[in-house]
């Protein structure tokens, strides 16, 4: 088993400062893969001031500079797709399909949209008798979850070294694997020292020092809406930037006429998925009351597709949940649903029959739940999916608006302009339309607990960019 006792810091890896270290666990095992640095607030200090010394030199760059070394690392992400699957299946117990298809693959489509991003960007323009130009921020603090470990990295870490700042990466304490593979790849695309750095270590201790650094200049944080509270609380104190990729509770809404046994196929698909860690995920599905039963049904017979298994073996399409402590808040809320009137459709509370070793939660479907409950309106973060029932459109969207969230979800509609129109008055971030699928280029993030600040596209390069303006 490794034991890592090292951060990557101004350019090499260097010995932890703190002699801790974390245990990571394969969640379909329950055994140690290996363990790292518990980092402490002298290895965030170390790593921000290699970020700090890199960054005037960086920040100076020209576009076509960067380009050089973020395209070696593009390609890097392109030959390590294989290792980065089988890390992810290690650490975050995701089946290898999913894995493969979206934990590796989607980094490295957001990395090649970067290329093209970068290499069209103005990052000069004149306006009335003035040259503005595009700064990059400067140190950036990256904080990132567990649930699409090196997608959450790339979706920061690559346009911020796009648009000149220097990184430091604070990875979640359950998948630090797959970011100390990045930071090996971003070694080997021979980035100058200090432009990128690591530290692993606990949210509480490395990521609060990391976050409080008065040597930071922007706090780029994704995760929980607590824990996100406290990072904006910190950053305001110290007039510092932030962007907040926070929970959801999104819903998918399927309007009369559209095609209601595909939406709720496609729903069942969505909310199962990674075993349901996905912040964007589908948690609430909205059918008119005539056709709730109807529904109902099709999303039981969906759901006894996905039994859960070894997120090694290509057939499993759920694995577990990524740890001990997610496995009983998920399940905690499968009892507290039932316990407040919801109706068990398919899963439940109890491990799944012959799975007593691992993090595994049943995939459940709940029925009857309405719009108060907690199954409504708290985010699960397990495969669990809710199904409300409304009158008429203007319920349907009280219902969908109702939430203190706003970062996703989807319209099914029989024809375009309705769904369009339906989806415009969401108080969301992005919608899809009829199944719509992901889109790399199209700028993510939430409204009201959401979040604030955008990833991806040229919105995401942007997070990363203050204006000068200089006067003739
Ligand atoms: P979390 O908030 O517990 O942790 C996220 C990161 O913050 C981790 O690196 C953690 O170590 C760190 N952290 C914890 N306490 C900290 C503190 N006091 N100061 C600074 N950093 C601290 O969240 P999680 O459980 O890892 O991730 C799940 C959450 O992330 C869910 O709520 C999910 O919806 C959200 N999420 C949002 C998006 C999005 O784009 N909106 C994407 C993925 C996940």
């Amino acid at each position: 088993m490794p034991q890592h006792t090292d951060q990557y810091i101004g350019g090499a890896w260097r010995p932890a400062l703190t002699a801790d270290s974390l245990p990571v666990l394969d969640p379909a095992t329950e055994q140690v893969l290996a363990t790292v640095p518990a980092g402490g607030p002298a290895d965030v200090d170390a790593a921000v001031r290699a970020a700090r010394a890199a960054a005037r030199g960086w920040g100076a760059t020209t576009p076509e500079q960067r380009l050089a070394p973020l395209t070696r690392l593009r390609d890097g992400l392109a030959a390590a797709q294989e290792e980065i699957a089988t890390t992810v299946v290690a650490e975050l117990g995701c089946p290898i399909g999913f894995a493969t298809a979206v934990q590796a693959g989607l980094p490295l489509a957001v990395a090649d949209s970067y290329l093209g991003i970068l290499a069209g960007y103005g990052f000069q323009e004149r306006t009335g008798n003035s040259t503005v130009f595009a700064e990059p921020v400067g140190v950036v603090a990256a904080i990132t979850p567990w649930n699409y470990p090196l997608h959450q990295i790339v979706a920061k870490v690559v346009p911020a070294l796009a648009a000149g700042c220097t990184v430091v990466l604070k990875p979640a304490e359950d998948t630090p694997l797959v970011a100390r593979l990045f930071a090996r790849l971003v070694h080997e695309a021979g980035f100058p020292a200090g432009v990128f750095n690591l530290v692993t270590g606990l949210g509480p201790v490395a990521g609060a020092a990391l976050a409080g650094h008065p040597d930071v200049d922007l706090v780029s944080f994704t995760g929980s809406t607590a824990v996100g509270r406290t990072v904006a609380e910190t950053a305001g104190r110290g007039i510092k930037r932030v962007a907040l990729e926070l929970g959801g509770k999104s819903a998918n809404v399927v309007l009369p006429g559209a095609d209601l046994a595909r939406a709720v196929n496609v729903n069942v698909g969505n909310v199962f998925a990674n075993s349901g860690q996905t912040c964007s995920a589908w948690t609430r599905l909205l059918v008119h009351q005539d056709q709730y039963e109807e529904a109902v049904a099709i999303a039981a017979k969906a759901a006894a597709k996905y039994v859960p298994g070894d997120p090694a073996d290509p057939a499993t399409r759920v694995g577990p949940v990524v740890s001990a402590a997610q496995r009983e808040r998920v399940r905690g809320h499968i009892r507290g649903a039932l316990a407040e009137g919801a109706r068990l459709v398919a899963g439940g509370p109890e491990a799944p029959e012959g799975l007593d070793t691992g993090f595994y939660v049943r995939p459940t479907v709940l029925a009857d739940v309405t719009p108060g409950m907690a199954a409504a309106q708290e985010e699960i973060f397990g495969p669990v999916l809710s199904i409300l029932g409304y009158r008429d459109e203007e319920h349907a969207l009280e219902i969908a608006n109702g939430t203190r969230y706003g970062l996703a979800g989807g319209v099914w509609a029989a024809d375009e302009d309705t769904a369009v129109a339906f989806a415009r008055r969401m108080d969301t971030g992005q919608v899809d339309i009829n199944g719509g699928r992901f889109n790399p280029l199209a700028p993510f993030g939430g409204w009201k607990g959401s979040g604030l600040g955008r990833e991806l596209g040229r919105h995401g390069l942007e997070e990363f960019l203050q204006p000068k303006s200089l006067q003739f």
